[in-house]
């Protein structure tokens, strides 16, 4: 007893607490679709009213019938049955029309609120730091909350509006009842307490396990995922895999799905004992109505009446509380969607951001900068050095994991370091707005994105906002080196690529590559990174993109990082990275003379191009 108080008070508390989410969710649906929540509302009240018409009616047909089967069948008693009948005809046709026309209008309001609300969502997940993208509390945040945002808003409004509707209808209810005796209204509502302690027991119940399974959720539809998508389609079936994911899923999903079902389980059971104590009090008021119309004290009609109200007053209070578990359900879920949508940026902009400059004029400087990622022991960049003079191109080599992509990621400001200060032209980044920063530097990342859209649209989204020409799409395909493998398509610029789409065509990993540099150098933006920008190439095509690259990079800033030593030799300036630091630095030549590492590594490379077949074009073999 004592231990089911506890949860009542619990789940009460939890209510009290729930309480703001659902003002807040109802601000945004309103905010979402006014107009179809005004006609929505009205249709409500409208159809609440109806069932207490009907009940009514009832009564007045019942007591006519009887009065003409009693006192004979005169066209007055007659006229006033078939006016009731056509009445009670009428309120059902009405019904059956206001049904639809909710239906519709609920239709309505639903899809505009779930997009308003995926909006919100997408809005938040462009704001967040990218760190928050590295942790796995960020995901399950964002899977319920893309739930909460989509089903769980429109199952609240759902909820709401037949909360609504069938208070209105109970309210009703209870008051034709009220003339009959006070204590039935009050028998009413206590006959379905035992229900209200099962629906909220359950829903809390409900809620923390959602809480508790979200990251295994999430792992199902990862396997789901690897075994359904193209981008792992091939290596699972080079390597056999489907088996063995397809159990990994099923092992998954069996016990999810046993818990569940295990929730619904002692759920109905526990419905079932509230149902029958309910039952026990419609027996005594209906033994109680009974006695009454024998003893003469009200009519038939009176019976039929309470009959129809008793009963659905009963069934209406068990909707009311199964809507009212719903809503106290949803605003748990509503409750992580607003926690989502609250979650807040690291990198912040300063309260006055200075200007970019347009161009670079003296360089970029990383000075004793002190980097580890959020939630890993180990720093990534430790007192790392290093300035890139204006105008030049800088080529940053180095081992797998010496900190080389971390670099851009600092230099785009996705992250900030914990110690140090990055400049350009001496001021810190941090003085610039984040905006301003990334659209003043355009990168190729080592992974880019291989977008389902046209070829012209794949380079146009490197600057959407600037309305940039077809000339201008073209120059910078050329300069990509992206201009033959376009021409060899269907329809050159206008073919669409990607095969998520019907009649897209796919591309090599280079050609995507290339692509991806066009999409790049279309923003003439001050800094240009290049991670990898040639590891996909020929040998042949290396060569020929290095000379336009040069053309292209002209009084501009450049980082280019690569495995390349053909890549980097071409380079103004090398940096070789290790560990987190700058080892080694000076030009091509200078490197080679030095005999360190640099030069070590440039050998071994060209022996290798030896041993295979003849060496790149422009390599000096004999340095
Ligand atoms: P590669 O040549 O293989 O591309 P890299 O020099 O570009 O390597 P980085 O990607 O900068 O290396 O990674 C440097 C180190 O930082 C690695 O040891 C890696 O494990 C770690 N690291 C990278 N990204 C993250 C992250 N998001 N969270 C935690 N650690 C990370």
């Amino acid at each position: 007893m004592t231990d089911n108080l506890n949860v009542l008070r619990n789940a009460l508390h939890k209510m009290g607490v729930q309480l703001p989410y659902l003002w807040r969710a109802l601000g945004l649906i309103w905010d979402a679709a006014r107009r179809w929540t005004v006609v929505w509302l009205a249709l409500l009240v409208l159809q609440g009213l109806l069932p207490v018409a009907v009940v009514y009616l009832t009564r007045l047909l019942v007591d006519s019938l009887v009065d003409v089967m009693g006192l004979g069948a005169e066209w007055e008693r007659l006229q006033s049955v078939l006016v009731l009948v056509g009445l009670m005809a009428g309120i059902l046709i009405l019904k059956e029309v206001l049904r639809s026309a909710a239906a519709y209008i609920r239709t309505a309001q639903a899809e505009r609120v779930r997009d308003y609300m995926s909006d919100l969502i997408h809005r938040k997940t462009m704001e967040v730091d990218l760190s928050f993208y590295d942790s796995a509390e960020y995901y399950n945040q964002l899977h319920r909350a893309r739930s909460g945002a989509s089903y769980r808003t429109l199952g609240l409004l759902e909820s709401l509006g037949v909360l609504l509707q069938n208070g209105i209808t109970l309210v009703s209810m209870l008051v034709v009842l009220l003339p009959y005796g006070a204590w039935l209204p009050v028998a009413l509502l206590a006959s379905t307490l035992p229900a209200l302690y099962v629906v909220l027991q359950h829903r809390l119940q409900l809620h923390h396990w959602t809480i508790r399974t979200t990251e295994d959720e999430r792992r199902a539809m990862y396997y789901d995922w690897l075994l359904t998508m193209r981008e792992s389609a091939a290596e699972v079936r080079i390597f056999q895999l489907s088996n063995y994911l397809r159990q990994l899923y099923q092992t998954l999903r069996k016990r999810l799905r046993q818990e569940r079902i295990q929730l619904a389980k002692s759920q109905g059971l526990a419905e079932v004992a509230a149902g029958g104590s309910a039952l026990l009090v419609t027996g005594v008021a209906m033994g109680w109505m009974v006695w009454r119309v024998l003893e003469g004290q009200v009519s038939l009609g009176d019976l039929a009446l309470f009959y129809q109200a008793f009963n659905q007053g009963q069934s209406l209070m068990r909707a009311f509380l199964e809507n009212f578990g719903e809503i106290y359900s949803n605003t748990f879920f509503l409750g992580d969607m607003f926690d989502f949508l609250a979650l807040k940026p690291r990198v912040v902009d300063p309260p006055d951001p200075l200007p970019l400059p347009s161009r670079i004029s003296q360089g970029i400087c990383l000075e004793g900068i002190h980097f580890t990622y959020p939630d890993s022991h180990r720093p990534t960049l430790q007192d790392f050095n290093l300035c890139v003079e204006a105008g030049q191109i800088a080529a940053i080599v180095g081992v797998n994991g010496a900190g080389k992509s971390t670099l851009i990621k600092l230099l785009c400001r996705f992250y900030d370091p914990q110690a140090g200060r990055i400049t350009i032209d001496g001021i810190d980044l941090r003085q610039f707005s984040a905006d301003d920063l990334r659209h003043s530097i355009t990168v190729l990342f080592q992974e880019p994105v291989h977008y389902s859209a046209t070829v012209r649209q794949n380079i146009l989204l490197g600057d959407i906002h600037a309305n940039r020409s077809d000339a201008e799409v073209i120059a910078a395909a050329e300069a990509a080196g992206a201009d033959d493998p376009i021409s060899r398509l269907a329809q050159g610029y206008d073919t669409f690529l990607g095969k998520n789409f019907k009649g897209g065509a796919d591309l090599s990993v280079g050609e995507w590559q290339r692509i991806a540099l066009g999409r790049a150098f279309l923003r003439q933006a001050a800094l240009i990174i290049l991670d990898e920008p040639t590891s996909a190439m020929d040998p042949w095509a290396e060569s020929d993109w290095l000379a336009r690259f040069r053309k292209l990079a002209m009084g501009r800033t450049a980082i280019l990082i690569t495995h390349r030593f053909t890549t980097a030799a071409f380079a103004d300036m090398i940096y070789v990275m290790d560990q987190g630091k700058i080892v080694e630095a000076g030009n091509h030549q200078q490197l080679l003379k030095a005999g360190g590492r640099y030069a070590a590594s440039w050998r071994e490379q060209m022996q290798r191009w030896m041993d295979a077949s003849s060496p790149p074009f422009g390599a000096d073999l004999s340095a």
